[in-house]
């Protein structure tokens, strides 16, 4: 029997900066490369199509680039081991070399089911740490420092042409779902998936972009064009973390002044992106439980017909209701209205978290679950290692951040003949300036359904109050204890 290594591509769809694919083929054995669609995943409510279509253009790249190496991914939709016991019955496999994945449960389950079953079979697994993600923390004592060492490591050059391959017939597989991806083009208006678009990305961004990214970056309409954008293609690895933060400092060094802050700004951002998902990767029961069991009790019931009402952009708050048709339809949304769609859920309609967690994660083209769940509780005020409660006015948002009602009448057409101030707050209207406007509120938008500031008050007072129980406290002092850094 042939003695074979196998690469398993995960969220790391690149050819470069991949150590995994680095070790394969330092190994000198023939290499098969594997990427699952796995069913359990593809369940999961947080995934929707966009994110899948995202990672098959990926992919169609990756294929159009091993072409000349005489190689493919076998791409299938099956569970993992499956595949594995089926290339078993041919081949005898040395090591499967992949990333670390921070995913949820089933993706955690499923990397304990394929270590046991490595362990059965005498198959080395060999796992990569991915970004600056590291396993098996106990605190964060020292993790910055290791960050930057970590970025500041020389990207090993991967040297295909050394690859040796071997050729499988897809007819072996007939059973297991082998996709053809030549044959999947879907039109759509997202950012479109690939390490080639990854960097025409990053490009333009440093070439240009960049100078108003600081000024920008809380602008609903012009933080689409000045925020870097390369979100999605980090969580879907199709350039790492550490490609940005080297080609960010080369090209800062050639750039004028004007560049220097809002790209220092940029890179503390790579910094968060692992920060958060080091978080997650440290207390992975996140995906179901507030960190912070007592303020995660402060609201419980839910009511379905204000979180269809959240999904759909019909609350009558003009600015919530532009973010989340936006994001329904673009998969993007910068920083600050995303948070805003989350306080407005969880403290102005007092819903828990839980009720809205999959629903943006569906939107989200970059969807990636360390973030996305830290960031979820940490504006729904459930975290704990921060003092303060962010509850974001949607009104006073649009009025420094949207104030000529730009991106507001871009999403809600039915505002678009109103004058500003009336489509920023249009329960202001008098009944004169809806016959004048032809405009009948209620039932052309919807009247708000909740008052603003009134609820914003009641929960930021039972935040508060539920903060200063003994309990209370002493969990926050074991968050803190555990997730933030002491430095040096
Ligand atoms: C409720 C909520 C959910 C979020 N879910 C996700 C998610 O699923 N995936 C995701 O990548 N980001 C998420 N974010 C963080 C942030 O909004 C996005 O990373 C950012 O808007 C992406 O746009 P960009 O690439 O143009 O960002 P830029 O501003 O250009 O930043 C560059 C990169 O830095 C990282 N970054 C920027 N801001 C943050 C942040 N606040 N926290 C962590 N990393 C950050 C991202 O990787 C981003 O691509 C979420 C934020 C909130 C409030």
């Amino acid at each position: 029997m042939q003695t074979i290594n196998i690469v398993w591509f995960k969220k790391d769809l690149r050819l470069h900066d991949h150590l995994p694919l680095y070790q394969a083929i330092e190994s000198g054995l023939p290499t098969l490369f594997l990427f699952f669609f796995e069913p359990s995943v593809i369940a999961l409510p947080e995934h929707s199509a966009r994110h899948w279509n995202f990672v098959k253009e990926s992919l169609q790249e990756i294929q159009k680039m091993l072409l000349s190496f005489h190689t493919k991914v076998y791409v299938f939709e099956n569970e993992v081991i499956p595949v594995f016991e089926k290339i078993l019955t041919i081949y005898k496999i040395n090591a499967v070399y992949s990333h670390q994945e921070t995913g949820q449960q089933v993706t955690f389950d499923r990397d304990k089911n394929f270590a046991k079953f490595c362990k059965y079979n005498g198959i080395q697994w060999i796992e990569s740490q991915r970004d600056g993600v590291v396993r098996g923390l106990k605190n964060r004592n020292g993790w910055s420092e290791q960050w930057t060492a970590m970025m500041q490591e020389p990207i090993k050059k991967i040297e295909l042409h050394k690859l040796k391959t071997i050729q499988v017939e897809d007819s072996f597989f007939e059973n297991y779902h082998l996709l053809n991806l030549d044959k999947q083009v879907v039109k759509h208006q997202l950012q479109k998936g690939g390490a080639c678009f990854a960097w025409r990305y990053l490009q333009g961004f440093t070439e240009e972009r960049a100078l108003s990214y600081t000024k920008h970056i809380s602008k609903p309409t012009e933080s689409r064009k000045s925020c870097s954008r390369i979100s999605p293609y980090l969580t879907w690895g199709n350039i790492s973390i550490r490609q940005v933060y080297q080609f960010v400092l080369e090209e800062k060094q050639k750039l004028p002044f004007s560049y220097q802050f809002p790209l220092k700004n940029f890179e503390s951002r790579l910094h968060w992106h692992c920060h958060f998902i080091q978080r997650f990767e440290m207390d992975c029961s996140m995906e179901f439980q507030s960190l912070h069991p007592t303020l995660g009790k402060v609201r419980q019931e839910v009511r379905p017909e204000w979180v269809n009402a959240w999904e759909t952009g019909t609350t009558g708050i003009p600015l919530i209701d532009a973010c989340m048709r936006c994001v329904n339809e673009t998969g993007y949304l910068n920083f600050r209205m995303r948070a805003m769609l989350v306080s407005f859920l969880t403290h102005h309609l007092l819903q828990p978290w839980q009720a809205g967690v999959a629903h943006l994660a569906r939107q989200f083209l970059d969807y990636e679950a360390g973030i996305h769940y830290c960031q979820f509780q940490m504006q729904a005020g459930v975290m704990g290692t921060s003092s303060r409660f962010r509850v974001y006015n949607p009104t006073k948002q649009a009025l420094e951040h949207d104030p000529e009602a730009i991106f507001i009448k871009q999403w809600l057409p039915e505002l678009q003949s109103l004058p500003t101030y009336l489509a920023i707050e249009p329960w202001k209207m008098t009944h004169l300036e809806q016959h004048l406007y032809k405009f009948r509120l209620g039932l052309d938008y919807p009247k708000p359904i909740v008052e603003v500031e009134d609820s914003a008050r009641e929960a930021k007072q039972l935040l508060f109050s539920a903060s200063k129980t003994e309990i209370a406290k002493n969990e926050t002092q074991r968050l803190l204890d555990k997730h933030v850094e002491r430095r040096k």
